[in-house]
C-alpha cells in the first residue's frame, strides 16, 4: 500500500518549520527544516523563504516528490480555508493574499492552508494529548492566547473564518486594551505581553523583582523561559502576576466549556511547556469553580510541542485530498 506522505508546514512570525511526515497509526517525522521567517523582507521575500524551507525538507527526506500527496500549511492569521486565502496576518503584514494557488503552482502538489492554532488543535486531537476525543478545544498560552475548536471531529472555522479566538473572549468591557483593539479580552489579562507589562509597571512602582529590563528592551515581551525561570525560582512579583493570570485563564476556559461542552481541553503554549506541573492544577481549579453544574471536562497538556501544527495541517491536507 502506498504510504501516506505529506509535507506539514508551520509558518510563524519568527520561524518557518517544514517537515515531511508519514501518517499511519502513528506519525513519523522524516525530515525537519527550520528557517527564520524574516517578515521585514515583505510578502515576496517571505514567500521565497517558505518555498525554500519546503523544498529543503523534501530534499532532506530523500522522498521522491511524486510520492508526496499534499502540503498542509498552518498560517498565523485569519485564513479562508476553502480558497486558501490569507485574509489577515497582522504580524506578517499580509492581507487578502491567495496563497494556495501560488504554492500549488510552485510545487505541483495539492495544498491546504489553515489557521495555525486550528491546525495545532487538530494535530493534538488526531495524534496528541486529545486523541480519542471528538470534541476538543485547544488553548495555547504564549505571547497572546490562541484557541482552536474541533467539534464532532471537524475543525470549526466559522462564517468569518475566526471561530475559536478564545483569547478575545471579553472578561471585562472596562478592562485593559487588547492588541485586537477591544478592551478586557482574556489575552489582555493573560498574554505574555500583558504579563510583561504588569511586571514592568510594578517594578517602576518600586516592587523588587529578579527580572531585568534594560533601556532598549523595556517594551519587549519577556521570553517564556525568563518568566518561567523567575517563577520557578520563587520570585514573589512574578508568582503573583502569573497566578493572577491562571485565574483569568480558568474563567475564560470555563466560558468555552459552558458554551460548547467539549470533552477535552488541550492546554499548551510557551507559558505552559515549562510550568504546567504547577500551573495546570491552578487553572483547572479556577475553571471548575465557574463550570455549569452538570458539566465536566478533561484538561490535558499538549503533547506534540513543535509538531502539533505541522501534523494537524498535514493530516487535514491529506484528508481533504489537497
Ligand atoms: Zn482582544
Amino acid at each position: 500500500m502506498a504510504k501516506n506522505l505529506v509535507v506539514g508546514v508551520d509558518v510563524g512570525g519568527t520561524k518557518i518549520l517544514s517537515c515531511v511526515i508519514e501518517l499511519g497509526d502513528k506519525f513519523k517525522i522524516l525530515s525537519r527544516v527550520k528557517k527564520k521567517t524574516k517578515p521585514e523582507l515583505g510578502l515576496e521575500g517571505v514567500l521565497e523563504r517558505i518555498n525554500q524551507t519546503i523544498t529543503e525538507s523534501i530534499q532532506e527526506s530523500k522522498i521522491n516528490k511524486k510520492q508526496i500527496k499534499a502540503i498542509g500549511m498552518g498560517f498565523p492569521g485569519t485564513v479562508d480555508q476553502a480558497k486558501g486565502e490569507v485574509l489577515m496576518a497582522a504580524n506578517l503584514g499580509w492581507k487578502n493574499f491567495l496563497l494556495r494557488p501560488v504554492l500549488e503552482k510552485a510545487f505541483k502538489i495539492p495544498v491546504l492552508v489553515i489557521n495555525d492554532v486550528n491546525a495545532g488543535t487538530y494535530g493534538e486531537q488526531q495524534y496528541g494529548a486529545a486523541r480519542g476525543f471528538r470534541d476538543v478545544a485547544g488553548v495555547f498560552w504564549g505571547t497572546g492566547v490562541g484557541g482552536g475548536l474541533v467539534i464532532d471531529g471537524r475543525v470549526i472555522e466559522g462564517a468569518w473564518h475566526s471561530a475559536g479566538e478564545i483569547g478575545h473572549i471579553c472578561l471585562n468591557p472596562d478592562g485593559p486594551r487588547c492588541a485586537c483593539g477591544n478592551n478586557g479580552c482574556l489575552e489582555a489579562y493573560t498574554g505574555k505581553a500583558a504579563l510583561t507589562n504588569q511586571i514592568y509597571q510594578e517594578m517602576k512602582n518600586g516592587r523588587p523583582c529578579s527580572l531585568e529590563f534594560s533601556e532598549e528592551n523595556e517594551q519587549v515581551t519577556l521570553k517564556s523561559s525568563l518568566i518561567s525561570s523567575a517563577y520557578l525560582a520563587g520570585d514573589p512579583l512574578v508568582k503573583e502576576v502569573v497566578h493572577q493570570a491562571t485565574r483569568y485563564l480558568g474563567v475564560g476556559m470555563a466560558n468555552i466549556v459552558n458554551l460548547l461542552n467539549p470533552q477535552c481541553l488541550v492546554l499548551g503554549g510557551g507559558m505552559i511547556e515549562s510550568m504546567h506541573k504547577t500551573l495546570a492544577p491552578m487553572i483547572d481549579e479556577h475553571m471548575r469553580r465557574h463550570l455549569f453544574p452538570s458539566t465536566n471536562v478533561e484538561l490535558r497538556i499538549a503533547g506534540l510541542g513543535d509538531y502539533a501544527v505541522v501534523i494537524g495541517a498535514g493530516v487535514l491536507a491529506l484528508a481533504e485530498g489537497k
